[in-house]
């Protein structure tokens, strides 16, 4: 890893290898304007992020915050860890759309279901960014990258309609060209009582530049949305299907509402049992 000098409290000394225009550099400073606004609270210590494979999960690298480096698609399940062992803590998880809705997605579902009070961001590109090209499960139909030289035959999956249906408590959408907006919703996530997910358009600038198409289609959602309405939460998941061209694209607070947490209704040990006499006579 190259060094540099640490220029702030929240900057690392590691050099920054996203490439110029990647959309997660609007994450970064999303997350980034979030965590400054704790630092007279004194909550940096207790928040813990954690990331998997690619090029989101290097975020973990540029932030001087205790952190987690898990493995592909394996963000959820060392989150919850984290938050079953310590339910004093706040977690943020960083995935991308190929962690999140590919190797991991089964661990997002029962995110979901079970209600943790954790915050998962998805880097959502659409691309395998990190091994080149390779299309992913929000890619859209026709995609021609890497792995699919004629096209991809497949239709996206729809990230916030399966969060819906899967019983989570907060659904967003977020776009890295807007990290203003964007540090908004990472903040009421993390102050949400619940598991809280926000699907993050991330352009990646390399392999997939969508830009132009997210600047021309990407729309705030306004105060006439109420956000504990499920079927008007669903209504509007759906009104873009991640491969449709020329479709609004909602961003902001889909769905929220409260719901019990899967943490206070599973006893954890506040010690690990001492097993040492049971380990000494099943030896015998
Ligand atoms: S390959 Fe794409 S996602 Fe990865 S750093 Fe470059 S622009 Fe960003």
């Amino acid at each position: 890893m190259s060094l540099r000098r640490r220029p702030e409290a929240l900057d690392t000394y590691a050099v920054n290898t996203w490439c110029p225009g990647c959309g997660n550099f609007g994450i970064l400073t999303a997350v980034k304007r979030v965590l400054k606004g704790w630092e007279e609270r004194e909550a940096l210590h207790r928040l813990v992020m954690v990331s998997g494979i690619g090029c989101h999960a290097k975020i973990v690298d540029y932030l001087a915050v205790n952190s987690f480096y898990s493995i592909h698609g394996r963000v959820l399940p060392v989150a919850m860890g984290l938050k079953l062992a310590r339910p004093e803590l706040t977690v943020l998880g960083h995935a991308g759309d190929g962690d999140a809705y590919g190797e991991g997605i089964a661990h997002l579902i029962f995110a979901a279901k079970r209600n943790l009070d954790l915050t998962l961001v998805v880097h959502n590109n659409s691309v395998y960014g990190l091994t080149t090209g390779q299309f992913t499960p929000t890619s859209p139909k026709g995609f021609k990258g890497r792995s699919t030289p004629k096209g991809s035959p497949e239709t996206p999956i729809n990230p916030l309609e399966l969060m819906l249906a899967s019983g989570a408590t907060f659904v967003a959408r977020g776009y890295a060209g807007r990290p203003e907006h964007l540090a908004g919703l990472i903040e009421e996530a993390l102050k949400h009582r619940g598991f809280a997910f926000i699907d993050v358009l991330q352009p990646c600038y390399t392999f997939f530049n969508t830009y132009e198409f997210y600047n021309q289609h990407v729309k705030e959602i306004g105060p006439e949305h109420d956000p504990a309405d499920f079927e008007a939460a669903l209504h509007l998941a759906l009104q873009w299907d991640y491969s449709a061209r020329e479709a609004e694209i909602p961003i902001g607070i889909f769905y929220r509402v409260e719901k019990p947490l899967y943490e206070e209704a599973v006893r954890v040990p506040e010690k690990t049992p001492d097993l040492s006499a049971h380990i000494a006579t099943h030896h015998l």
